[in-house]
């Protein structure tokens, strides 16, 4: 297995749970992959997932050898789930009771109380279709997404999903509450299948989650498991290559020169990174890396971690800081060659659920923004990232957090330059491919793949995509596929 992300974990240890031995190569000194953990002074900044959704899917890997998950990690519920605001002062607080949200919508909206009613309803549908049956089910022929076209159809998923949203909601703000959780696996609402707008049914149905001690507590509880399972990984063991002998896979070449000889590998690594670089001795590998390279790829972040002196008791765990412009700015970000002058953001507090992610009387934080890939915008980021810093900063100072700079401790951040030399992501994108609908299912990097004997993908760029819902169905999408051959080739 090449990476240790959500996929790469999750899918060793399905392959160890069924007793197929597995070795994780990672080339950083952590687990995780954009689920890294940084630590200073005390502080504990979970780098990238922090919104956990769909626990049933994690609680399954662990059932799979007869534990229980509570004995690894506990997950503690979040409530609000995100609290929304607006420039204008206009606040939403986005929970799991029906009748609270009901309450808010009237207040903002009253005709949109049906509209919402509707809207959830379309939501639970494409979640049963897309995510509950489809949503760990690899695509591996154009027969397999034939079959699915009528669904996909009926569903309208050739709608965006604000188109879908603003069917059903009529309020500006409120269709904004209700379709930017596209952003959250990398797709613009504007632009992306409205089959993505099952997130909503997906938080709705099993709630929002925060692991104790942080995501990076998951992580060591999943690396936990596949240890207790007898399954091994190395840290800074960076594969440089892919061997394939023959035209199927025969070794593993490490950035230090060693060879692991293997039957197969899985790369969790990022879908262009492995054929172009890994693969550079294979043919059809570099035909496919180039075909890829034309596809069209997420949005980048840029992310700043940082510590202060004090807590702030007014902030929710989770509040996302919508900017002046909606549409506009989300098209600046996919398609726009610069930098936009504004900002939408994300703020994750984590000790408001738990304080010991920071030293007694302090508190931890991260904010993101969106921002261009650099294929788009190739910005010189270690100019531009320190004043983007002081600007969002500022914002937040005088947006919610007082007295910021005055009492931080701590702070770095993380520009597309790190999503693209740390984790070897093709136009540093944060998402690999965008999740549009061409570009999904059957038309993603398939879980297997069809030229080169042995060679397997999970994560992010294979069917269904980004987030860690999606990374973990990849996961048993790519396991059926490996154990079926496996039962074959045994049965032969
Ligand atoms: C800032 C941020 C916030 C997010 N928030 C959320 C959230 O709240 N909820 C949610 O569900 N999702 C969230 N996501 C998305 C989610 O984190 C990712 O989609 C998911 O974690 C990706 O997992 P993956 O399995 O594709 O592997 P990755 O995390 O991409 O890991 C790939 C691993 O491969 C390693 N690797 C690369 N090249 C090599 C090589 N040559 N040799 C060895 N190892 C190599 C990398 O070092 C890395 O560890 C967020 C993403 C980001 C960036």
């Amino acid at each position: 297995m090449i990476g240790s992300g959500f996929g790469g974990l999750a899918l060793a240890i399905r392959l160890q749970s069924a007793g197929v031995d597995t070795l994780v190569l990672e080339r950083r000194d952590k687990p995780g992959g954009r689920a890294y953990v940084y630590e200073d002074q005390g502080f504990v900044f979970d780098a990238g997932p922090t919104v956990i959704t769909d626990p049933t899917a994690l609680e399954e890997l662990f059932r799979l050898s007869g534990r229980r998950i509570e004995d690894y990690v506990r997950l503690l519920p979040v409530s609000p789930f995100y609290r929304l605001c607006w420039e204008d002062g206009y606040r939403f607080d986005y929970v799991n009771d029906q009748a609270e949200l009901d309450r808010q919508i009237a207040l903002k909206s009253p005709g949109d109380v049906a509209g919402y009613r509707e809207f959830l309803a379309y939501s639970k549908a494409v979640l049963e279709e897309g995510y509950i049956k489809l949503g760990h089910v690899p695509f591996p022929d154009f027969r397999s997404m034939v079959r699915v076209a009528p669904q996909l159809i009926r569903l309208e998923s050739y709608r965006s999903v604000y188109g879908m949203v603003s069917r059903f909601i009529k309020d500006p703000h409120l269709r904004q509450a209700f379709s930017f959780h596209s952003l959250l696996v990398g797709g613009n609402p504007f632009e992306t299948s409205s089959i993505y707008a099952l997130i909503h049914a997906l938080e709705r149905q099993w709630g929002v989650f925060f692991p104790q001690g942080g995501t990076g507590a998951l992580i060591q509880g999943m690396v936990k498991l596949l240890r207790d399972l007898g399954g091994e990984i190395r840290l800074d063991a960076g594969v440089d290559e892919i061997v394939v002998e023959q035209g199927r896979v025969a070794a593993v070449r490490l950035q230090s020169g060693e060879r692991i000889p293997c039957r197969f590998a899985v790369s969790n690594a990022d879908v262009v990174h492995t054929y172009d670089r890994l693969l550079r001795g294979s043919a059809p590998a570099q035909r496919r890396a180039a075909s890829l390279k034309k596809k069209r790829f997420s949005m980048s972040l840029f992310v700043i971690y940082f510590g202060l002196k004090g807590t702030r008791p007014g902030l929710q765990h989770h509040t996302v800081l919508f900017g002046p412009r909606y549409r506009e700015l989300l098209k600046d970000i996919f398609h726009g060659a610069e930098l936009p002058a504004d900002f939408s953001l994300y703020l994750h507090a984590p000790t408001v659920t738990d304080p010991s992610l920071a030293p007694p009387g302090h508190s931890a934080y991260y904010v993101l923004a969106p921002v261009p890939h650099l294929g788009n915008a190739d910005i010189d980021w270690e100019a531009e990232g320190p004043r983007y810093r002081d600007r969002i900063l500022d914002y937040l100072e005088r947006q919610c957090i007082p007295n910021l700079k005055a009492d931080l401790v701590t702070c770095r951040i993380f520009t597309p330059h790190d999503f693209r030399d740390e984790l070897n992501a093709h136009v540093g994108s944060a998402f690999s491919l965008e999740p549009v609908l061409w570009q999904s299912a059957y038309f993603r990097t398939h879980n297997k793949d069809p030229e080169i004997g042995g060679l397997y993908f999970v994560g992010a760029g294979t069917h269904p995509g980004a987030g860690i819902p999606g990374v973990v169905g990849s996961a048993k999408a790519t396991a059926g596929i490996i154990l079926a051959e496996q039962m074959e080739r045994s049965a032969a």
